[in-house]
């Protein structure tokens, strides 16, 4: 129970890799915050995951893109936990297009979510992450971010942006003891990798030494250590979880 009295928020909660990370950190002792835009039932299943496990969580609804929503989710954690000791940004989305058929409307809305989202949520958390004894905020970012992607020229700004934000956002914090670390996944097996055609993901598998996309588990696990005590002396660090990619 290496995460015992520590309460986690964590964004995009409802499936996927963030559904993993929620569950990860609520079985090793963590009250959590399930954040959900649309998928309610399955937010629900995570929280009673978590429950039935022996933990505490609570799911919240908020489109991380929309400041005033998250504002009400920072209410929601303080009433139901307390100040959080962990926030992990993991809210993303993609909108794939060439860049000669992308639009603006299409380039602003993945900026909104994956970049203005990690703004909101970590302004509305700031201060609790640096008050807490040791504070964590863990970006999830990609290895789309570290060497671009064919149709993804939205998407992969948005994850090389967090780079930035991350190393910045480290400085910031490290007087007050807490940290800020990147997870920079390959290929994941999620609904976001569903999409992508077969004959695509052929072509993805060959460049991958370990000769396979990661499972939701590869990642969660890398989470709860940056999560815990165990990460004390690491900040500002980018961590490549992508089967031995080059970028
Ligand atoms: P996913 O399966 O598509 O799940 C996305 C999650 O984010 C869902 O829980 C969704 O909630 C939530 N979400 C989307 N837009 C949101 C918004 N505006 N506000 C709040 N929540 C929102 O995606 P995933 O593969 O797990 O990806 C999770 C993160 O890992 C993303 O940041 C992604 O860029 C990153 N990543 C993924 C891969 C991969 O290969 N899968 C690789 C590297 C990095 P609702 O369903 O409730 O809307």
């Amino acid at each position: 129970m290496i995460l015992e009295e520590q309460t986690c928020v964590v964004t995009g909660a409802s499936r996927g890799i963030g559904r993993g990370i929620a569950t990860e950190l609520g079985s090793n002792g963590a009250n959590v915050v399930v954040n959900y835009r649309s998928s309610e039932s399955e937010a629900h299943e995570v929280v009673d995951e978590i429950e039935a496990a022996g933990g505490r969580a609570i799911a919240v609804q908020a489109d991380v893109a929309d400041f005033d929503a998250v504002a009400s989710m920072g209410e929601a954690t303080h009433d139901a936990f307390g100040a959080p000791d962990v926030l992990v940004n993991n809210a993303g989305l993609t909108i794939d297009k060439t860049f000669a058929n992308m639009t603006r409307e299409d380039w602003d809305r993945v900026m909104d979510v994956n970049l203005g989202g990690v703004y909101n949520c970590t302004k509305v958390f700031f201060e609790d992450l640096k008050d807490a004894d040791e504070g964590r905020l863990i970006n999830i970012s990609s290895v789309v971010g570290q060497q671009g992607n064919y149709g993804q020229a939205n998407y992969a700004t948005t994850k090389s942006g967090l780079f930035g934000f991350t190393r910045t956002i480290a400085l910031e914090m490290a007087r007050s003891g807490s940290t800020a670390n990147c997870v920079a996944p390959g290929f994941v097996e999620t609904d976001m990798l569903e999409v992508v055609p077969d004959r695509v993901q052929e072509k993805i598998i060959e460049r991958i030494p370990l000769g396979r996309f990661a499972t939701v588990d590869d990642v969660s696990g890398i989470v709860r250590f940056l999560a815990s005590k165990e990460s004390s002396y690491m900040t500002g660090q980018i961590l490549g979880v992508n089967g031995g990619m080059e970028w």
